[in-house]
Order: C-alpha cells, then sequence, then structure tokens
C-alpha cells in the first residue's frame, strides 16, 4: 500500500540502519597514502616527447591509462603532475575512492584497468549480476560493480586458487598468467560465512578462468565436457561440488533477483567470499552515495521469524514455493540508492509499520 506521506530527509534517515553487521566481511579499513610531493630535483616543467602533442590528445591518452601508470607520471615533472590531476577521472577516484585504489594496489589489480574504466565503473549504480539492485561493491578483477546478494550466490563472482582454476578447467600456468591474478590481503572476510585467511593467496576469478578455458579449448562444449560426470578416484566431494558449480557458472547476467529462485542444493561455502570485493560509493551529479539499508525490511524478517508476518505481506514478498528465510534474509543486506530507498519506503511494509509506530508515539 503506498504511503502518503512526505518523505523527509529526516525520515529517510531513521529508516536507514546504522548497523551493517552482514555487509563488514570485504576488503575495508585500508590505511591510505598521503600524496607525495614531487622531488625537487624534478621541477622541471615537461612532459617529454607528450609536449608535442595537442592537450586534448595527452587527456585522452591519460585517461587510457592506469592508475599505477598515472602516479608514476605524475612524479616525472611539474607538468605532469599538474596535467594528471587535472584529470577527472584521477581527481574523482582520489576523492571519493581512495580506498578502492589502495585495495587495487595492494591486490595487485591496479595495472589492469584504465582511468577511464574506473571512473565509469564510478558512475555506474546497477550490480551486473541481477541488474536490478545497487551495486555497492567493486568486484577488484573485473572492475565491475556487484551487489551483495550476488556476490553470495552467483558462483562466477567467486574466486578460486590457480590449482583449483587449473584443474577445474584443464588450464596450465602460462594460460592463467594472461588474466589478473589477484594477491589476497590476508584477514578476516566473509559473505555470509565468516573465514580467516592468514596468508597470501593468488586468486583468480571463476568467470574470467571460465572465459579463459572456453577461449583455450575452442567452445563452451568442449569445455561442459571437461566436467567428469562422476567424481575422480580420489577425489573429496566438496571439491568435486566444487567443479560442479564453477563449471555451472553462468557467464551471462542471471537478470533477476537470486534470492527468489528455486533452492539448489550441494551448495559449498564460497572459501574466499569478499575477498575480492570492497564498498565503493556511485557518484552522480548529487554526490558520492554509498547505499542505505532499510530499517523496516530488517523489521520485516524479525516479524516474520516471529510468526507475526501477515500472511498476504509474505505472499507478496516470497514467490510461491520459495522457502521464505532466503529472500527475506536477502532484503536485510539490501543496499538502496538515495533515489531508489525513497521510492522502496513507499511500499516497504516494515517501514510502513515503523513510521505508523513513530506517529503513534508522537501523538501521544
Ligand atoms: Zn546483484
Ligand atoms: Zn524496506
Amino acid at each position: 500500500m503506498p504511503l502518503e506521506r512526505v518523505i523527509s530527509p529526516e525520515l529517510i534517515d531513521k529508516l536507514t540502519c546504522t548497523r551493517e553487521l552482514d555487509l563488514g566481511g570485504m576488503i575495508r579499513n585500508l590505511s591510505l597514502p598521503k600524496t607525495s610531493p614531487i622531488r625537487e630535483r624534478s621541477a622541471i616543467s615537461s612532459m617529454g616527447r607528450m609536449d608535442i602533442l595537442p592537450a586534448e590528445l595527452v587527456l585522452f591518452i591519460l585517461h587510457l591509462l592506469d592508475f599505477q601508470a598515472l602516479s608514476r607520471l605524475l612524479r616525472v615533472s611539474r607538468k605532469a603532475k599538474t596535467t594528471v590531476e587535472a584529470l577527472v577521472a584521477y581527481r574523482e577516484l582520489r576523492e571519493h575512492a581512495p580506498d578502492v585504489l589502495v585495495a587495487l594496489g595492494k591486490t595487485r589489480l591496479l595495472p589492469y584497468h584504465s582511468a577511464a574504466l574506473l571512473r565509469q565503473t564510478l558512475r555506474a549504480n546497477r550490480c551486473v549480476s541481477c541488474l536490478v539492485d545497487f551495486g555497492a561493491f567493486l568486484f577488484l578483477p573485473t572492475c565491475e560493480r556487484v551487489c551483495f546478494e550476488c556476490l553470495h550466490q552467483n558462483h562466477s563472482l567467486r574466486m578460486t586458487t590457480l590449482s583449483i582454476a587449473r584443474e577445474c578447467f584443464h588450464l596450465t600456468d602460462s594460460h592463467l598468467k594472461t588474466l589478473p591474478i589477484l594477491h589476497s590481503i590476508p584477514g578476516t572476510y566473509g559473505v555470509m560465512f565468516r573465514i580467516s585467511r592468514r596468508k597470501v593467496y593468488r586468486l583468480v576469478s571463476v568467470k574470467q578462468v571460465k572465459q579463459l578455458a572456453i577461449d583455450v579449448h575452442g567452445s563452451t562444449e568442449n569445455v561442459a565436457n571437461l566436467m567428469p560426470t562422476s567424481p575422480p578416484q580420489g577425489m573429496t566431494w566438496r571439491k568435486s561440488c566444487i567443479f560442479k558449480w564453477f563449471h555451472e557458472a553462468p557467464l551471462e547476467p542471471p537478470g533477476c533477483d537470486l534470492s527468489r529462485m528455486p533452492e539448489r542444493s550441494n551448495l559449498v561455502e564460497d572459501d574466499f567470499g569478499g575477498m575480492a570485493s570492497i564498498r565503493m560509493p556511485c557518484l552522480s551529479g548529487t554526490g558520492a552515495d554509498y547505499g542505505r539499508l532499510c530499517k523496516g525490511c530488517r523489521l520485516v524478517n524479525e516479524l516474520h521469524s516471529r510468526g507475526l508476518l501477515p500472511a498476504d505481506v509474505l505472499e507478496h514478498l516470497v514467490p510461491r514455493g520459495i522457502r521464505p528465510s532466503r529472500p527475506l534474509r536477502a532484503l536485510t543486506t539490501r543496499l538502496y540508492s538515495r533515489e531508489g530507498f525513497v521510492e522502496h519506503i513507499k511500499t516497504c511494509y516494515g517501514a510502513n509499520e515503523l513510521i505508523t509506530g513513530w506517529e503513534t508515539e508522537q501523538m501521544e
């Protein structure tokens, strides 16, 4: 039932969850570097051979460079520093997503994405997998925006070790060298399941490995034939499940809310969940938007677990034949953009309940 109320900024803040505990298992708390001054001896005002190019062409070229190349270039001379710092992509990323640059640097993925691509992703907002939700996280190896639920459910957004990738898709080390290889940052992580990883792992994205396997082996059918029909002797059940899921990982976006799809059996926990993703704000004309979680949705989940959610509300939120716990739990990790949140709370049962409760309190 749509609300006829005025949705003020105060109300929006009041309905926003400030505790985002479930979302905390990504790359986080990185220390940001201070900007390095250029050395005195580099105080020449030249960019070498680039000086002969028109300014627009220089800017065009710089946008195609990655941030590692740009940060090297800006140490060359005063002119290079001024030119790089004037670059829109450079300014926007440094100002709004400096931790993303640090994460890409620490995981050694910085050279794989151009400044132009990073800026384009900073200004995008949808998840590339469900195509519906606000993509509040950057998936580092592919430089794409993803939502929490897709990170959890879409196996193409998982990371795996080089040895699993080799074995699962019959690839060699020289094949894998052509992919972005993420060097993990030790720490605790988790997308739904908490993990602690003390050493540095070299990881590749399942989506990129599977695409590589298709290129190497010639076709999707050839790759599918690599999957043994029964687990090879000596292979653990868990590992055979991992192989199966990686083979079945979709290369095309599923384009739907995966929490509302039928449950699949033999799912295995993600060994590296959260280790290749980081929160990234979406930059638009109205500023940087990190996304908001809805308090009302949390209430819906609580009411359901206490058996107090009205049947018609449940029917609306959960497709027929689906166990309610998955889609209702997914509500509690769904982030909304600023505009998306305003639209959402107009129809959110939990938000409506909270607002009605607050209004009643005020009248008393
Ligand atoms: Zn998604
Ligand atoms: Zn809600």
